[in-house]
Order: C-alpha cells, then structure tokens, then sequence
C-alpha cells in the first residue's frame, strides 16, 4: 500500500492525503491552503497532481471528508461528479445547504454519501471506518483505514476540550493500536496560550454578560459550541441573544442532528434581518420568512440596548457604532486572536476588545494522552507547522513526510 500526503505535511491546512493498492485509490480531505481561503483565491491553481480525480477524469474511487472546513473541503467542486463522497450527516448540510449562501460554490450535484459514527464503508481491498470526534466543526469524523493487515488512522482534525470530547476520549480508548496514525499537530509551536474548555468559555462570557451594556460578539456560527456556549450565557444574565439569518439558517439546518440546538424560535434569542447577500439569498428562497415572528428592529435594540447580546456582522456592527455610544457597549473576539493581527476593522479595534475564545484543535498534552491511548507503531505528522518536533514529543517512532512523496507503508 502506498501514502502520498499531497498537501499538509507542511502546513496547518490544505490537507490532501492519497492511498492506494494495486486494485484502487481513495483520497481523504481535498482542502485549500489556509492563505488561499483567506485572500480568496482561484481554487483551481491549487488542484493537488491527483489523476483521475478532477473535472471527467475517472479513477480514484472514494473521496472522504473528515469536515466541513474549507481547508478540508475546498477543492471538492472542482472533483468528477461521480466519485462517491463520504462524509458526516452534519458535514454534508453544512457543504449543502450553508457554504452556498457564502458564494458561487454548490456541491448539490455532487455524489456526497452520509456516514455515520462507526459506519464502515469498503472500497476495493480497502475497509474504512469512521469515527466521530470532538472539533470545532460539527460532527468531524477520524478514520481508520484497514488494507494488507495493516491500519492506518487518520486522527483528521481532533480536540479533547470541547461540548463533545467524549467522543474523542470514547475513539482514543476504544481503537485496536493502529501501525501508522497521522496526526494532526495544528497547537504545536503555540504550547504557551491557555488551554480553556468550551465550558470555561460559557463561564467567561457569562461574568462579561452581567455587565449593564450591550455586547458585541464576533464568533462562527458554523462553531456550534461556541453559539451553544453565547446561548447559555445569556440565558444565564437574561439577555436577549441577537442572531443575523445565516446562524437562523445554520443552526435550523442542523436541527436534524440534534433537537437540542438553539433555534431562532427559542426564548432569549431575536433575530436582526441585516442587510447582506445571505439575507437576500434566504428571502429569494423563501427561507427567510420562517423568522419574521423572531424579527427585531434596530431601534428595539437601541431603545434598551442593555438588554442585548448582539453576533456581529458588518451591517449590524456599522449601525451600532453609527447610532450608539461605544463606551457604552463591550467588545468579545470569541476567534482565533490570530486574525487581529491582519489589518482591517476588528484590528483597528483590538485595544478595545476582550478575547475570549478556545482552539478546535487539541493541545500538545493532550495530543501526547491521545497517543498514549492509542498506541501507534508510527506517527506521520500532518496538518502541522512544526513535524519536526513530533520525534521528542510523541512516544512512537515518527516518520516525517514531504507533501507529494510517495511512501510504500
Ligand atoms: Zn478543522
């Protein structure tokens, strides 16, 4: 059997990961570079050299998405229509109903096939089984690869500290030790920052929330935990969560995965029919409608603004700072304080804000318990700036990968 890592061996992002035997190949994740997202870039210069895969070519035989992240997805409307696509229930309403409200990109036509956790799907000689585990994007999956007597695991993008880390520990505990695990290492070089759970970070904006003014809060919706934990935060303070459209739409979408999310009917949240493409692309759809009974105006917020907890958006934060007097509002980053360091609006104002936000991705002990657990034979580092640190950190041998060496395991 032979690993080509296309992309990812040397970059958080852009993973790309090809397997194949003498009788198929099977991809895993066909992502863009992270600065490719960011600066929106021509996806098509970043095609990996994978024949067979794009446009009519014929050849690899299964695709599988371990989440709806762009730098896991993103090339996937570039791939033959025929080529099954597997992945979670919740990645592919993301991919189907939610990216295109975004832009252009629609995978309605693509052959995308639900999995669920533990299903076990074959492709020729090759027995895949997927795994749910705990990420910052819902229902992400890790999956062990079964081929010539050897396993392969590939952790995709995993966490421990998240609203469900018990399907990360539940995996770690429960896998037959595998002969090589690819591991993603995105928090090794960032060892210093804090390590907070989700619920630290309902506890946090909890205290924040308490404070008599109104709170702007920049997070993803498409970060379910992250809502999840804003959600119970103001019902914690009795503040009124102000939700935008898209999250209405995100968070109805998924309904079908869990009755528990929040939705725009639910008491203590409002929604602000801001002015943007998305709202458009609803109201053409006749989608928007369903929240008209939740609809807040401009003017209740600011008769009362106290009252509110406001999810940005850039139509909504402009009136806010047009109409309302900033010092009496607070200002939360619940992201990656990474993106501050960009020039733009949010960095202009970063003196003023309050940071309160956990990574999607494991820290670096918890990443060494998962291998603990796990017990690997090999460790092939991908998803990582920093894959030469692996060999001192991780308790089994470590092979180290270029992006686009073939490799005989
Ligand atoms: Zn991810």
């Amino acid at each position: 059997m032979k690993l080509t890592i296309h992309r990812g061996a040397n970059e958080i992002g852009g993973n790309c990961i090809e397997l194949k035997d003498d009788c198929s190949r099977i991809v895993f994740d066909v992502g863009l570079p992270l600065n490719a997202i960011d600066e929106n870039l021509d996806i098509r210069c970043y095609k990996p050299d994978i024949s067979g895969l794009f446009a009519d070519e014929t050849g690899v035989a299964a695709v599988f998405i371990s989440h709806a992240h762009p730098d896991h997805y993103g090339l996937l409307s570039l791939i033959n229509k025929n080529i099954p696509i597997f992945m979670s229930k919740a990645s592919a309403i993301i991919l189907k109903k939610i990216v295109p409200l975004l832009g252009e990109e629609n995978y309605a036509d693509l052959n995308i096939i639900e999995l669920s956790n533990g299903e076990e799907i074959k492709i020729g000689n090759f027995l895949i089984k997927a795994y749910e585990v705990d990420h910052s994007a819902t229902a992400a999956m890790a999956f062990e690869i079964s081929a010539e007597n050897k396993k392969i695991l590939y952790s995709g993008d995993i966490r421990f500290h998240g609203r469900r880390a018990w399907h990360s520990k539940i995996f770690a505990d429960n896998i037959t030790p595998p002969d090589y695990l690819l591991l993603e290492g995105s928090t090794l070089g960032r060892e210093n920052q804090e390590q907070l759970t989700e619920y630290d970070i309902e506890k946090r904006l909890t205290v924040l929330f308490a404070e008599k003014k109104l709170s702007l809060i920049v997070f993803s919706t498409q970060n379910i935990d992250r809502l999840v934990s804003v959600y119970k935060a103001c019902v914690r303070k009795n503040k009124i969560l102000v939700l935008d459209p898209y999250s209405c739409a995100i968070l109805e979408n998924l309904q079908e995965i869990s009755s528990h999310l929040p939705q725009f009917n639910w008491n203590n949240i409002r929604v602000y029919f801001a002015c943007n493409s998305i709202t458009r692309k609803l109201a053409e759809s006749g989608d928007l409608y369903h929240y008209k009974t939740s609809k807040i105006t401009f003017d209740e917020i600011a008769a009362n603004p106290e009252k509110y907890v406001v999810k940005a958006n850039f139509a909504i934060t402009e009136k806010l700072f047009e109409r309302l007097d900033v010092d009496n509002m607070q200002f939360i980053f619940s992201l990656w304080s990474g993106y501050l360091d960009k020039p733009g609006f949010w960095h202009d104002l970063k003196d003023k804000l309050v940071c309160v936000h956990t990574s999607g991705h494991a820290c670096v002990k918890d990443l060494q318990d998962f291998v603990k657990a796990v017990k690997p034979k090999h460790i092939i580092p991908i998803h990582t700036t920093c894959k030469d640190k692996y060999a001192d950190l991780f308790a089994a041998d470590v092979i180290v990968l270029d992006d686009n060496i073939e490799t005989e395991l």
